[in-house]
């Protein structure tokens, strides 16, 4: 089997060339033509003499995931379907703003979290994204967007796709290491943000490893309630989930942890519920970013969750903004094509059927009838 390249980091890429005889700086050329030219073919890195090209053709190979389908929305948000082997896919998400591009992108294929109001944990938990899957995503990404003005139109990376960064650590650590190196695609950390829903162990190792920026998905000021939203939360409750943020925070590039909070009407977003959040986040500094929830098909059909009212967030946000603490609202973004937050992979059906008919496609079946194995 040849190494897919893309799956290791400088380090290992360095290593791989060292067991091959060949000098470190060889490394950092292909790194070059591999993540900042995003050229996939060995024969074009001119600068390699032939012998090493030849052995890289023999031994190694440049893949990214296969795009399923790439759906632009009305406000410019892009988003792209990819495969992840038989039956599985997974999104990424390009958000263009004023100042920068930020891409959304997943670690893995569906979610073992189940997080109440969450579309991809409603699909289960199917596998862990390779690092080349990961990074990948951004590969493809800078490849689909850059032009003759901008080479690198993806300036910020969030891991608030589908998936539990802090459960495939492994394979996410590889590629943020590959995001922030300088010979690919040279990320500050304070622009690479790694969402979690609250594996406390895994928030320590990535202080220790690769601390990026932090955002913890909270979306309940107790136990109780988030036991409930969050399932992770009867492993790890609150009072060791504030603690680790307490932890992360000297190593983390910005001195603030991001809360997400998902606003659910009825269900978390009452005053005493923000005064009860404040209380909770007293001794972390931090910011909240208020989610409004985003409903999506197995949302409305089997549970009672509705997005809070405007007025209702308005009056949540001045509760918390009144002690002093920064308040955002995220904008909803691309929900005319299910890019929004949760909603990825939106319907279950609907990217079952698409992975379906790619697979046959693939596999020369015909385009319905006969049940896939
Ligand atoms: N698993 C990680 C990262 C992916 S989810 C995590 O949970 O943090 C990224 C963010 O989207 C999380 O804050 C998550 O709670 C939020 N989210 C999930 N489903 C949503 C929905 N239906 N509407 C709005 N936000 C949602
Ligand atoms: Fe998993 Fe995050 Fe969705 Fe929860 S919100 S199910 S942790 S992807």
């Amino acid at each position: 089997m040849p190494t897919n390249l893309l799956d290791l980091d400088g380090a290992s890429l360095r290593t791989w060339f060292a067991q091959r005889g060949h000098k470190e700086f060889r490394a950092r050329q292909v790194s070059k033509w591999m993540h900042q030219r995003l050229v996939d073919d060995f024969e074009q890195m001119t600068d390699l003499a032939r012998d090493l090209r030849e052995r890289l053709v023999a031994e190694a190979c440049i893949q990214e995931p296969q795009v399923i389908s790439d759906r632009t929305a009305a406000d410019g948000t892009r988003k792209w379907l990819f495969s992840a082997g038989p039956g599985n896919a997974v999104e990424a998400v390009f958000i263009p703003e004023e100042q920068r591009g930020t891409l959304c992108v997943s670690t893995q294929a569906g979610c073992a979290v189940d997080c109440a109001f969450c579309s991809t944990g409603k699909q289960g938990f199917a596998r862990n994204l390779t690092p080349a899957e990961i990074v990948g995503q951004l590969r493809l990404a800078n490849r689909a967007l850059r032009s003759a003005t901008d080479e690198r139109p993806v300036t910020n990376v969030v891991l608030m796709g589908m998936g539990e960064p802090l459960l495939n650590f492994d394979n996410t650590l590889a590629a943020l290491r590959v995001m922030l190196d300088d010979d690919a695609y040279g990320l500050s950390r304070r622009r690479v943000t790694l969402s979690t829903s609250g594996v406390v162990p895994m928030m320590d190792r990535l202080a220790q490893s690769c601390p990026v920026a932090l955002a913890v998905s909270l979306h309940a000021p107790n136990d109780r309630l988030r036991d409930e939203l969050v399932p992770l939360n009867r492993k790890y409750p609150l009072a060791e989930l504030m603690a680790a943020c307490q932890r992360y925070l000297p190593h983390a590039p910005r001195d603030f942890v991001t809360f997400e909070y998902v606003m659910l009407d009825g269900v978390n977003d009452s005053d005493a519920q923000a005064h009860e959040l404040l209380a909770l986040t007293r001794d972390v500094p931090c910011k909240f970013n208020l989610i409004p929830f985003n409903p999506f098909s197995v949302s409305t059909t089997r549970t009672a969750l509705r997005r809070s009212p405007a007025a209702r967030i308005r009056q949540f946000a001045a509760v918390l903004a009144a002690s002093g603490r920064v308040v955002t609202t995220r904008k909803t973004r691309g929900d005319d094509i299910d890019a929004a937050c949760g909603q990825l992979a939106g319907s279950v059906a609907d990217r079952t059927a698409r992975v379906v008919r790619l697979e046959r496609r693939v596999r020369g079946l015909p385009a319905d009838g006969v049940a896939l194995a």
